[in-house]
């Protein structure tokens, strides 16, 4: 064995002959075998020192009710996988804590190879009753590789944690969360915050739904309208110095955008250097970082319900009076969903969790990056920050103390 080269993996020939047979896809088991498969299958295992290891076995298949003709399952590995579960569970485990290129040089598989294998753990390991007990929910959109496409999660407030995803952001995304929870669990709901668009509102007030639920906008929503209206002033203005030729100029509003977007605290000091520029230059776009700043300041403080109340007042007149276009919407969407606003601030919707959480998600994302599909993007994320405990090979075979 010592001769063989560590690439060349080491083949252990088992015989799988349980004497009844699985459908891999449900509960359904039979001592009738189909027929035998003609060729053996393979599945990568755990390394042994420098060797990789492979298990085959010639599996026999079964004619279930309903998937009709199947290869039977193993306990020892998920359903249509060429890996064995504690492969599998431990770069689980791994994907969580290990950066992209250390994991593929450990394992010796691609990070795309990595994305299937999390889809197969998070549809088998989170925990299975991460949907009682939700009676504050939060729902939120990420975007997955640039706007490509969009994830919907649902969040536990109480425990800060996500217990559902899905891939897309529309109203009928939202309806499969309900469908899954069942009617006496979303009755349940008491308050449920979103952001300010009508799709998640939508499914939440549907029959069956969320329909004993406050509405709630967590303050994380409300502070990114006026962002996203500060990166609109600042692309005007930048798209008006381009058609002016004033190339230089038109630069560095271009490289201004983290120093304005980012919370005053998290910039760097190149980013700091620049806002201290704008500032001192003035005009338009200081005036739109100064509403933006203004509105954030109303959520910072540990402020009482009716002052929120009055700072929101005081903040959509400002808006109002600034004429600045993308701001005066931002003031007419506040005083629109105000009491939406103000029942998130009354039941001590934390802005810090959320936004916590939502930096770690999009940090997820940036990994997933190179993953096949959103659904893999989802997985990690739900493999992170989602109700699950990793169960690594040699805790679930601990033999007992004597
Ligand atoms: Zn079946």
């Amino acid at each position: 064995m010592e001769e063989l080269h560590c690439r060349t993996p080491v083949s252990i020939l088992g015989h799988y002959s349980r004497s009844r047979l699985t459908c891999p896809l449900c509960s359904f088991t039979t001592k009738a075998r189909y027929d035998t498969r003609p060729v053996s299958s393979t599945w990568h295992h755990l390394d042994l020192g420098r060797w990789q290891l492979e298990i085959q076995a010639n599996l026999r298949r079964i004619d279930c009710p309903v998937h009709r003709i199947r290869v039977e399952g193993v306990p020892y590995a998920r359903t249509s996988s060429h890996f064995t579960k504690d492969f599998e569970d431990l770069v689980g485990w791994l994907a969580t804590t290990m950066d992209k290129s250390s994991l593929c040089r450990l394992v010796r598989i691609d990070w795309d190879s990595v994305g299937r294998i999390i889809e197969r753990v998070m549809a088998t390991g989170l925990d299975q009753r991460r949907l009682d007990n939700l009676f504050v929910a939060g729902v939120d959109e990420v975007s997955w590789r640039k706007g490509h496409s969009y994830i919907t999660l649902v969040s536990n407030h109480a425990t800060s944690k996500f217990i559902w995803g899905k891939e897309g952001k529309d109203s009928a995304t939202l309806d499969c969360f309900f469908d899954e929870l069942g009617k006496e669990r979303s009755a349940e709901i008491t308050a449920i915050s979103m952001d300010m668009g009508p799709a998640y509102e939508k499914s939440a007030k549907k029959e069956h739904h969320a329909i004993n639920a406050i509405i709630c906008y967590d303050p994380f929503h409300v502070v990114q309208l006026a962002t996203t209206a500060l990166d609109k002033v600042r692309r005007e203005i930048w798209q008006e110095m381009h058609k002016l030729k004033d190339q230089d100029t038109a630069r560095k509003f271009k490289g201004a955008r983290w120093a304005l977007l980012k919370n005053p605290g998290d910039l760097n000091d190149d980013q700091a250097t620049t806002l201290r520029k704008l500032k001192r230059q003035g005009g338009t776009l200081w005036r739109a970082y100064k509403l933006k700043e203004a509105l954030r300041e109303v959520f910072t403080g540990d402020l009482t319900q009716e002052e929120v109340s009055e700072l929101l007042d005081r903040f959509c007149s400002m808006a109002q009076r600034s004429r600045l276009k993308p701001f005066v919407k931002v003031g007419q969407t506040i005083r629109k969903r105000k009491a939406g606003i103000l029942a998130a601030v009354r039941l001590g919707i934390n802005n810090a969790t959320h936004e916590g959480l939502n930096r770690r998600v999009r940090l997820i994302i940036n990994r997933a990056y190179g993953f096949h599909s959103a659904n893999a993007a989802l997985g990690l994320i739900m493999l992170t920050l989602g109700p699950i405990e990793h169960v690594l090979p040699h805790e679930r075979y601990q033999i007992p103390d004597p």
